[in-house]
């Protein structure tokens, strides 16, 4: 194994986000910088209502559209605020009135999105795991829906904890609203099942600055007058993203994106690959007695490993981090607010790369174990 004291060439990215890009984007990203499409500017530099623009828009909600399948029922925008905005953003168009949001609360990102339900709405709890520190998702019969609910709203991968809903609770008639952030474009997903989809881009789509809203479009007509007029997905919807100048580079860039994603051919590959991938780092954690997963079997996240040091050894786990970094292998260190190690595995990231990380893991545990 090579090992470097600076890194002056690219390495192998497990950082959960903004999280790797692949390779031929960024090159193609540089190739285009100057000139976008023969206009002498680069695409940061043009107007957002040019037709060259409107191109990108094009492909970014073109490309989305078919590796998902989404049908015209739904909108898809471009917007800016981060995933956070759409914990206040959702409330704020989806909820009636005497209608309690049920939530199912599987991690931080589920708790930063109730903290913005209490200011604005109603809520229940249909399920939480905060007494099992989230190391498992509930299971489909534990979680206790109401047929009155506004919505139900869950995170379809919880990066931090490193969960992910492999089967959805089934809502009925009630909207499914899916955080998905962190797991976005790394499987098929049947768009119909939810109401409404939104992911941050920085995690498996783009650089950080957009974030992509799928929205079936006669939930957008709830919202009241009353909220203002940026806040409401209908003004985005009849604007094609256009109603205030959209974040054009990342929007660019996941346009890219995209493209890559069905040159790999698409998201059934996609999920085979990943598949693939997550399945011997969760292997190479246990076989190894050095490592361990506190994650339950059947809630392991594809996208983002958990795995720690036997025994919770922190010393360990920071010099593995370290010693990690200066063999290539960067992004580590788990989420600050529960230590231990985490390696995401987004699409970008290379069977290559998981094959590197496995072989590092291996050798540390022998020279520490
Ligand atoms: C990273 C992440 C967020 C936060 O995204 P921002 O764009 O920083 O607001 C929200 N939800 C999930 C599941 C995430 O992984």
């Amino acid at each position: 194994m090579k090992t470097r004291d600076t890194l002056e060439e690219r390495i192998y990215n497990f950082s959960s986000g903004p999280a790797a890009l692949p390779l031929s984007v960024l090159e193609k990203v540089r190739e285009e910088l100057l000139n976008f499409q023969n206009t002498g500017m680069s695409v940061m530099e043009i107007s957002h209502r040019s037709k060259h623009f409107e191109g990108v828009l094009d492909r970014a909600e073109g490309g989305l559209r078919r590796l998902l399948g989404i049908s015209d029922d739904y909108a898809v925008l471009f917007l800016s605020g981060g995933a956070r905005l759409q914990f206040s953003m959702i409330p704020m168009n989806l909820y009636a009135k005497g209608k309690p949001v049920d939530v199912i609360n599987t991690g931080i990102w589920t708790q930063a999105a109730i903290m913005e339900l209490e200011r604005l709405t109603e809520y229940r709890l249909a399920a939480s795991l905060e007494k099992e520190n989230f190391k498992r998702l509930p299971r489909l019969e534990e979680i206790d829906l109401s047929p009155n609910a506004s919505y139900v709203y869950i995170a379809s991968n919880n990066t931090i904890y490193g969960t992910q809903w492999h089967e959805f609770p089934d809502t009925g008639a009630v909207p499914l609203v899916a955080d998905m952030t962190s797991d976005i474009l790394s499987r098929r997903i049947d768009i119909s099942k939810f109401g409404l989809v939104f992911a941050s881009a920085q995690k498996n789509l783009g650089p950080a600055g957009v974030t992509v809203v799928i929205i079936r479009k006669d939930l957008a007509e709830k919202a009241k007058d009353t909220i203002g007029t940026t806040l409401q997905y209908r003004t985005h919807i009849k604007h094609r993203s256009l109603y205030n100048t959209p974040p054009v580079f990342p929007i660019y860039v996941a346009a890219l994106v995209t493209e890559w994603t069905e040159a790999q051919g698409g998201m059934a590959a996609l999920e085979i690959r990943n598949e693939e991938k997550a399945k011997r780092l969760y292997e190479a954690i246990d076989v190894n007695d050095f490592y361990y997963s506190p994650i339950e079997k059947a809630d392991r996240s594809v996208m983002n490993v958990v795995f720690r040091i036997r025994g919770d050894r922190e010393d360990l786990e920071k010099q593995f981090v370290g010693e990690a970094l200066k063999a290539g292998l960067g992004g580590l260190e788990g989420h600050r607010s529960i230590g231990g190690l985490r390696a995401s595995i987004y699409n970008a990231q290379t069977l290559e790369g998981v094959n590197a990380l496995i072989g590092f893991m291996k050798e540390f545990a022998s020279r520490n174990g």
